[in-house]
């Protein structure tokens, strides 16, 4: 059972009730369609892939985002599948603890605010389900090329690659970090700024690290740990109650190019990590094959929807984050929970007068989330010496606060 009060679903028969066409079934145009389904309006959702799911990898959604989750009705649904670390702890590279955060002390303190670590399949499943439950529509193979917007405000129409036209009251461009839509918006092309690294990202089995007593202890007690090293990082946590372990390794970007994910070379990002705690190495030696992932950010879109208040943005698309605060996910689920809440009210504000109070909200928050990110990547990242002295020392300071 939740604590967090469930929002239920608006009946409009007064003809308030709109059209939403959401570009991208990623998790936030997920997330955005079961909020504006229980703000009341007709959601339909449009996914360029033939099949609606996500990497295989694992996710971490943190208090603010799992309130949103409970407040869509999806606590009981989530929670079989969710794995509830009792601390994250923070390493040094060598395996020596800096600080550590008691995540289920903070969560009794402040009912619902779950810290949650999910296999990505589950919780976008859940997302789907709900969504499916609440009436969404939805259509794959249906790459968006282009939006037009009417100059008065009534209707935009999206245009799939096909040559299809889907016209609605309202465009929610969630089409993640290449997004098309903010080149539609921007009027020119706008590629992902790089921010110099990429993530291995790693779905071990924990049966042979439960054969390990070094090894079998970090599933036997399952905690979120950060080792924090020169230029690199690696995070873990344990998926499905135990029965797999995640891990992405955050190091220098060496990609070509271009490139946004490959297949990784198992030998070379076991030699970045020879040296590190015992147990990165054994944990490699786990691993058979694995892919890499460039890490990119977005900033500085000046207007996140159309004037004409027919077409508006959220998550990846508009606020990409280095993963090192686990929020983009977290971020862009914030951003349907606020599009839901003021789309949610009979108000005599228009369309685009709501998008602004929307941008409003999210922005500033939003920023912060990135450019913290980007910091983390620089303290995360220190080499041995008096800055690392410094970073270890503020941390420890900053345990004896709560989780939140
Ligand atoms: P996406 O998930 O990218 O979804 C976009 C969807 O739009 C896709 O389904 C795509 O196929 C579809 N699409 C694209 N173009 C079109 C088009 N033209 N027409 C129709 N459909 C289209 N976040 C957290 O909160 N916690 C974490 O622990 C965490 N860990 C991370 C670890 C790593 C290594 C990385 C890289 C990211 C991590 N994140 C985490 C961030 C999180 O994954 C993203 O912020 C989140 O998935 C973004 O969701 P989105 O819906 O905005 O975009």
């Amino acid at each position: 059972m939740s604590p967090i009060p469930i929002k239920q679903k608006i009946v409009r028969e007064d003809g308030s009730k709109m059209k939403i066409i959401v570009v991208g079934a990623g998790l936030g145009g997920l997330g955005a369609a079961i909020a504006l389904l229980l703000a009341g309006h007709d959601v339909e959702v449009f996914e360029a892939a033939s099949e609606i799911g996500e990497v295989g990898a694992g996710i971490q959604i943190l208090p603010n985002s799992s309130r949103v989750l409970q407040s869509w009705g999806m606590h009981d649904m989530l929670d079989k599948h969710a794995t509830k670390p009792k601390q994250v702890n923070f390493l040094g590279w060598k395996g020596n603890h800096i600080s550590h955060m008691n995540f289920h002390e903070s969560a009794s303190k402040y009912p619902g605010t779950f810290y949650w670590d999910f296999h990505r399949a589950n919780l976008h499943n859940c997302l789907l389900e709900r969504a499916v439950e609440l009436g969404a529509k939805l259509k794959v193979n249906a790459r968006v090329q282009d939006v037009i917007c009417d100059a008065n405000g009534e209707k935009a129409t999206v245009v799939l690659h096909n040559g299809e036209r889907h016209t609605g009251d309202l465009v929610v461009g969630a089409d993640g970090i290449n997004s098309r839509l903010r080149e539609i918006m921007l009027g020119r092309e706008d590629p992902p700024t790089l921010t110099g690294d990429l993530a291995y990202r790693l779905l071990l089995s924990t049966k042979d690290m439960l054969k390990d007593p070094e090894l079998a202890d970090l599933v036997t007690n399952p905690q979120v740990n950060y080792w924090l090293g020169p230029d690199a990082h690696a995070v873990n946590y344990v998926l499905r109650g135990g029965e797999l372990f995640n891990m992405v390794l955050l190091v220098p970007d060496d990609m070509p190019a271009g490139a946004n994910t490959l297949e990784g070379n198992v030998e070379e990002m076991r030699a970045l990590y020879k040296d590190w705690d015992p147990r990165i190495p054994k944990l490699l030696s786990l691993c058979e094959s694995v892919y890499k992932w460039r890490l990119c950010i977005r900033t500085g879109m000046e207007s996140w929807s159309h004037p004409s208040g027919t077409l508006t943005m959220l998550g990846d698309a508009v606020h990409a984050t280095l993963p090192y605060l686990a929020s983009g996910a977290g971020m862009s689920l914030e951003d349907g929970a606020v599009l839901g809440e003021l789309f949610s009210r009979r108000t005599t504000q228009s369309k685009s007068q709501l998008l602004e109070l929307y941008q409003k909200i999210r922005a500033a928050r939003t920023e912060m989330v990135v450019e913290r990110g980007n910091r983390q990547q620089y303290l995360y990242h220190l080499h041995d010496g008096p800055e690392q002295e410094e970073r270890d020392r503020v941390m420890r300071a900053g345990e004896e606060g709560d989780a939140l």
